[in-house]
């Protein structure tokens, strides 16, 4: 089931990047594995999808201790933090995760940068962008990202990486284009060396389509 789903998505995701002329193998699929038990996460992993993605730390935290458990040699494996991170969590969280995908302020920054010191750590991050009006979401507005990048540059133990956004929920893949469009120019007049994670089960073909570098997949591989 799993092996298929990822199949069928290496297919669509070839077929995406020769659109633009993209590489399909320089495309990051992170697995988003919340609410999937160790199972799934072993049988992805053993087909050779080490990016791993979860949106809660402490859920994260009791997986990457399992999986360590039964097999040490999972340590290759590459933690995402995709969801909401809050201050108080922090410093559980840069003891697992390789890039955090959510960083939404510069104070959040700022605890990361501290935290990391105390174990000596550069911490990966990408800037999260509030592409869309939608009340709900967490981000920098795009007008905001140039000036928090700046003070974020400052933190020793703090890298960007790049940048992330999620596009709101629409019946239709194509009305995420806008957003992802929008990020991706403002990749590009940022700093070109960014990645951009963008692009779940309903819409990463147009987010290939529009320069996603990393893609989150949850229910098309799970389900
Ligand atoms: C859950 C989640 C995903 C994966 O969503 P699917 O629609 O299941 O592919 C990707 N990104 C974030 C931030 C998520 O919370």
């Amino acid at each position: 089931m799993i092996k298929e789903n990822i199949e069928r998505v290496k297919e669509r995701i070839v077929v995406s990047c020769a659109k633009v002329d993209a590489d399909p193998d320089k495309i990051v699929i992170v697995c988003v594995t919340k609410g999937q038990q160790l199972k799934q996460i072993s049988e992805v992993i053993s087909l050779g999808y080490k990016d791993i993605g979860e949106n809660r730390v402490q859920e994260a935290v009791i997986k990457h201790k399992a999986l360590l458990t039964i097999d040490s040699g999972l340590s290759t494996i590459k933690w995402h933090m995709i969801g909401h991170l809050q201050s108080n969590k922090v410093k559980e969280a840069i003891k697992i995760f390789d890039l955090i995908h959510s960083v939404d302020s510069v104070g959040l920054a700022e605890e990361i940068n501290k935290q990391a010191i105390k174990i000596s750590k550069i911490q990966d991050v990408l800037l999260e962008v509030k592409t869309s009006e939608e009340e709900t979401k967490f981000g920098f507005a795009p007008e905001e990202v140039k000036a928090a990048s700046a003070e974020i540059y400052k933190l020793s133990n703090v890298n960007i990486k790049g940048l992330m956004t999620i596009a709101p929920f629409a019946d239709n893949a194509q009305e995420a284009r806008k957003y992802f469009s929008l990020l991706r120019r403002l990749r590009d007049k940022l700093n070109p060396e960014w990645l951009i994670s963008m692009g779940m089960s309903d819409d990463f073909e147009v987010a290939i389509e529009e320069g996603a570098n990393i893609i989150r997949l949850g229910r098309a591989i799970f389900n």
